[in-house]
């Protein structure tokens, strides 16, 4: 059996967690937690990195942070986790869906400004599959009307546009730790708060509304409640765990994409002969290999090749039924413009096994039993 996904072990993980354990400390904010968080901010040049309890949480704080008022909009792409979209909801505010580029499946950057209206107050840039929203067109538009932005870069770790790390280009950026990520633990994530007047309130929302990090660095003499909070600190278990891959960050990209590489040199002939189309990558993007995916002609083709790839012993897997035809989607949101690409686009999608230290010979399988499928 060739599963879609085996979350990341790279050999350090247990001795780091037994090391937090010896250190008597695993809430939140410990060592590990601290090291995360400063190879993340050193890494991608961050101002501000915190770990979270999510991905999600994470959209939670940035959604939290941007100071939404009933009525407000937000503007996202409808092809997404239904964590961008929650919460944008929690945080109060109405959805606005855009259409998606098929090339990418990013957010159509040529579309948004027709979504804004008085009452937008956000614009999220979801990355697809680690690859790059066109970030200068939309925070040019962001900047133009006002609007703060998102970056939810929750499988774009490791990922650049035009040589910066994304998550740290729009006002705030959101990683998962999530074990379907790149870099896992367990269940986690990570904020990046690019304006540094916003720390402070950041972090004293991620610590139950009290001031306590204020307090461990000695500029309080003692802690209190002041303001709306809630939790977002992991663990420093699930911390040291994720130190263990961050450690060896590169290792774990490098051997990903020489697995997105082998694909994409296998489906080339199918793409040549019309028979799938394979992901773009555009000009000044690095992606970090996060997924693999193709576009069959069809939702019937998609359907077939799954089962067949079953009977095979591969699991394939395809996701993201469009946001806005959701219940929650078409409770909470509307879309702007016409569905062009969204829904059309997502039914042809599919994913190909996909994580850190799947074997040549698993990979070998893969692209021959697909090239059977398609009677090559
Ligand atoms: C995984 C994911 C999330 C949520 O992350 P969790 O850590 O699972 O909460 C949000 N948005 C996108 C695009 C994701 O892929």
């Amino acid at each position: 059996m060739i599963n879609f996904n085996i979350p990341p072990y790279t050999g350090k993980e247990i001795e780091y967690i037994q090391q937090a354990v010896a250190n008597r400390k695993i809430c939140g904010d410990g060592e590990f937690t601290k090291k995360c968080n400063k190879w993340l901010e050193d890494r991608f040049c961050a101002t501000k990195v915190l770990l979270t309890t999510s991905g999600t949480t994470a959209l939670d704080m940035a959604m939290l942070l941007c100071d939404i008022k009933p009525g407000d909009e937000v503007i996202l792409p409808s092809y997404t986790f239904s964590s961008t979209a929650t919460s944008a909801v929690l945080a109060g505010a109405k959805l606005v869906f855009v259409d998606v580029r098929p090339d990418t499946m990013n957010i159509d950057e040529s579309k948004i400004e027709q979504a804004i209206t008085d009452r937008t107050r956000v614009i999220v840039a979801v990355h697809y599959a680690g690859v790059a929203c066109e970030m200068d067109t939309i925070m040019g538009i962001a900047r133009q009307h006002g609007i703060m932005v998102i970056e939810d870069a929750a499988q774009a770790v490791m990922s650049t546009y035009k040589g910066v790390a994304l998550g740290t280009i729009g006002d705030f950026g959101c990683y998962s730790f999530h074990e379907t990520k790149n870099y896992s633990m367990g269940e986690g994530g990570a904020i990046c708060i690019n304006r540094p007047e916003y720390i402070e309130k950041a972090e004293i929302l991620r610590e139950k509304g009290t001031n306590r990090s204020k307090f461990f660095r000695g500029q309080v003499d003692k802690y209190t409640w002041v303001d709306f909070g809630d939790s977002y600190l992991p663990s420093e278990l699930n911390a040291a765990y994720l130190y263990a891959q961050l450690e060896v960050a590169d290792k774990i990209n490098s051997d990903r994409m020489r697995t997105w590489n082998t694909y994409w040199n296998a489906f080339k002939k199918l793409e040549d002969s019309g028979k799938i189309k394979l992901p773009t990558v555009p000009e000044g993007c690095v992606h970090n290999a996060h997924m693999f995916y193709f576009k069959c002609n069809s939702l019937q083709e998609r359907t077939s090749l799954i089962s067949y790839m079953k009977e095979n012993g591969i699991m394939l897997v395809f996701h993201y039924v469009p946001l806005h035809s959701a219940p929650a989607g078409i409770k909470f949101g509307r879309f702007s413009g016409d569905d062009e690409y969204t829904t059309s686009e997502s039914e042809k999608l599919v994913r190909l096994p996909m994580y850190y230290g799947i074997t040549d010979e698993d990979k070998q399988k893969v692209i021959r039993k697909v090239m059977e499928f398609y009677g090559e």
